[in-house]
């Protein structure tokens, strides 16, 4: 739906996590649940940002055994008072990213402040030849677990429960301050899929502009509709998926999780909902059911590297992102907005883009998206 374009080559990859990427030895070495220096870990909240929400129990929730905790036993605190950051034991955890890649000036800035002032203080600079503009926005961690763990598949089902319901409560708070075109989270794990830090976090940005995948991805969603005379691209795309089979690796009652047509990279997986709305507007019993399934396509992929790549023991580096719905669009994608649907899209770090890739645009993925859904659904 983006417009690009991959080769598929499967010729090119007997092997399909053929990743040689450098081992880190913080994923080398065995993992506990907690590291004394991990800036992530409890006890090193100052070496963050303060947080600008917390999940803590809720007072009436304390006395309920840990293995009996459901997600509505936690309270979602933003913009926590600093005698609130101190006194109560976060479970989950949101800071402003120190090292952002959007900045509205302060990443210590409450949100709540009126922002009116920065906004306005954003312009793209005139120049006739080379165009610039601020890179304007938000850039926010999410510490998805309070324990040293690596990534969603090692995360209990309760962790990976509240994660979610953190990312609906942040991306409201983005959507709700109306300044924002996009927002949306991404998470890499593993140091060959661009992570610092070996403590599993989420990040999420918010852009006052529209990033440049989902201008092509409305453009396309109207170019569709105005061709077929079909409204919903989304609707038809699961229909068919669930028609020719092939790419499905699990069927859910809400969701579908497939190898997409024409995948850009061996073995990505991309979860897509099958009912229309906003993320930011997902019932509880959606969010859960979301993150269950985001859980088991780690952790799948997991399995498969150690049944497909026995002799490789690290773990697995894998890329997450969101395709999440912009808050607004232009004239004359209005219509393509109401027919986009939130997809959580999981890539394995399994191959670096190269000359080829570089020179031409083109991705070339060494196993057919039929091949890696068969393989998945074999180590099921
Ligand atoms: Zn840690």
């Amino acid at each position: 739906m983006a417009d690009r374009w991959a080769i598929i080559a499967e010729e090119r990859g007997e092997r399909p996590f053929n990743s040689d990427s450098p081992c880190s030895c913080a994923t080398k070495k065995a993992q506990s649940d907690y590291d004394p220096n991990c800036p992530f870990c409890p006890g090193a909240e100052r070496r963050t940002t303060p947080a600008v929400e917390i999940v803590a129990l809720k007072e009436n929730a304390l006395s309920v055994p840990s293995e009996r905790r459901a997600p509505d036993d936690f309270e979602f605190i933003a913009d926590p008072t600093p005698d609130t950051r101190e006194r109560r034991k976060w479970f989950l955890r949101v800071v402003g990213n120190m090292y952002p890649i959007l900045s509205m000036g302060d990443s210590n800035a409450s949100l709540r402040a009126d922002l009116s002032g920065a906004f306005a203080q954003f312009l793209a600079e005139p120049n006739a030849f080379y165009r610039t503009e601020t890179a304007f926005g938000r850039h926010e961690v999410v510490i998805d677990s309070d324990r040293h763990c690596r990534g969603w598949s090692e995360m209990t089902s309760l962790e990976i429960k509240l994660a979610f319901r953190v990312f609906r409560s942040r991306l409201r708070v983005m959507r709700d301050i109306g300044e924002f075109a996009y927002a949306f989270v991404f998470k890499n794990v593993g140091e060959s899929a661009g992570a610092s830090q070996p403590h599993t976090h989420c990040q999420l940005t918010a852009n006052v502009s529209l990033p440049p995948e989902l201008n092509a991805e409305l453009r396309r969603l109207d170019e569709f509709t105005r061709a077929s005379g079909v409204r919903s691209y989304w609707r038809e795309l699961v229909a068919n998926e669930l028609r020719y089979g092939r790419r499905v690796v699990f069927d859910t009652e809400r969701f579908l999780a497939y190898c997409p047509y024409a995948s850009r990279s061996p073995m990505q997986i991309e979860i897509c909902p099958r009912f229309d709305g906003a993320f930011e507007d997902y019932a509880d019993a959606e969010l859960d059911e979301l993150a269950e399934l985001a859980r088991e396509v780690v952790a799948l992929l997991q399995r498969a590297k150690t049944v497909y790549l026995p002799t490789d023991s690290r773990p697995l580096d894998y890329n997450v992102f969101q395709r999440n719905a912009p808050y607004r669009a232009s004239a004359p994608f209005a219509d393509a907005l109401k027919a986009f649907r939130p997809r959580w899209v999981i890539t394995p770090t399994l191959v670096k883009k190269a000359g080829f890739e570089l020179g031409c645009g083109l991705d070339v993925n060494p196993i057919s998206p039929e091949t890696a859904a068969a393989r998945l659904r074999d180590v099921l």
